[in-house]
């Protein structure tokens, strides 16, 4: 009976954000010609073991995107992807893609992984091979999704909390700051783990950090005082513009473990359901154009079909700012970051 309800309670939610979205439609911001067929760099995307190159590069072309960070599932069931497919991808299409050391695995859901050396003894090398072009995204704060979505794996919940400042974590800023490799991060910037982060980041002030999700979906006066303190942080916009159809991704959810569709106090979106910009998040993206990137986080397969839908969201998004800053965030600061391609 309380799954019945539940399984109502999530038609319901569905049916009024459509009915939401079907009814803003025709007031939706628009795309700016120049921005419809500008290039674009998706900085944070994943790779599942079911997807080839090929295929990844007909949704590449179809959306105008001209190169994509593979960040690598490990996830045994769903994902099954590895380092090493990344990097082959990157191999045979230099031009196209940026492999990442992957941390979505298991094994790095456990606490205990984090006290230990073995992930960062199979990581070393790696990152000292000068192949690849970032580590993670490492799942350090992050909620499920599960009751929203269909993934694969509906039994396993996507609940992970774990201390950002861990011996692990530290050798991993550590090897970022040496290989001048950026570290990519999930962390949900509740209070507790935003004074984490703050710890890393001084302690690490030359570690390059990706945090995922606008720092951890903050609010626009938070990220502002990181950026402000913090010149080697980066905030990527992964899947935060989402497409007014059928809308899911860090942008609109609320996800909180064992509370049905109640608010996270930090989470701030960037856009509102009819595409509009948050002014705030207007603001904060013209105040730093240098320091935000863009991503699909198109991470499992009953998304794939989203990929093009997600790349036009980002476009209208981009489209509310100058063209300047749309062209820094869109392209050109992730391009800065990752260097030209190069064979690896
Ligand atoms: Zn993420």
């Amino acid at each position: 009976m309380k799954d019945f309800w539940r399984f109502l309670k999530r038609k319901i939610f569905f049916a009024i954000i459509s009915l939401a979205a079907s009814l803003t439609v025709g007031c939706m911001a628009p795309i700016s010609g120049y921005l419809e067929t500008m290039p674009l760099f998706d900085a944070h995307n994943h790779l599942n073991r079911d997807e080839s190159a090929e295929m990844l590069i007909k949704w590449m072309d179809e959306a105008g995107v001209r190169r994509m960070v593979l960040v690598p599932r490990h996830y045994t069931s769903d994902g099954w992807a590895t380092d090493e497919m990344a990097l082959s991808y990157a191999q045979r299409f230099p031009d196209r893609f940026i492999p990442f050391i992957g941390g979505q695995r298991f094994d790095l859901w456990e606490a205990n992984a984090w006290r230990g050396d073995s992930f960062f003894l199979e990581t070393k090398p790696k990152a000292e091979s000068r192949q690849f072009g970032g580590l993670g995204e490492f799942i350090i704060l992050h909620y499920t999704y599960t009751k929203y979505v269909p993934t694969t794996r509906q039994d396993l919940s996507g609940d992970v909390r774990l201390p950002l400042n861990t011996p692990l974590m530290n050798r991993l800023f550590e090897l970022g700051q040496k290989s001048g490799l950026p570290l990519l991060i999930h962390a949900e910037a509740e209070p507790e783990m935003t004074e984490e982060m703050r710890h890393m980041l001084q302690k690490w002030p030359e570690t390059k950090v990706i945090w995922a999700h606008n720092c951890g979906r903050a609010p626009a006066s938070q990220v502002t005082e990181f950026l402000k303190t913090f010149p080697q942080l980066t905030c990527d916009l992964a899947g935060m513009a989402v497409p007014s159809f059928n809308p899911f991704g860090w942008g609109i959810f609320n996800t909180r473990a064992g509370q049905d569709y109640r608010p996270n106090s930090h989470v701030t979106p960037i856009q509102g359901i009819d595409g509009k910009i948050n002014p705030s998040m207007r603001d904060l993206f013209e105040q730093f154009p240098d320091r935000f990137i863009i991503g699909t986080d198109i991470a499992h397969p009953f998304a794939y079909l989203r990929y093009k839908d997600v790349i036009t969201a980002f476009r209208r998004l981009l489209s509310q700012l100058s063209p300047e800053t749309a062209r820094k965030i869109g392209h050109d600061n992730a391009e800065r970051m990752f260097g030209p391609a190069t064979a690896r």
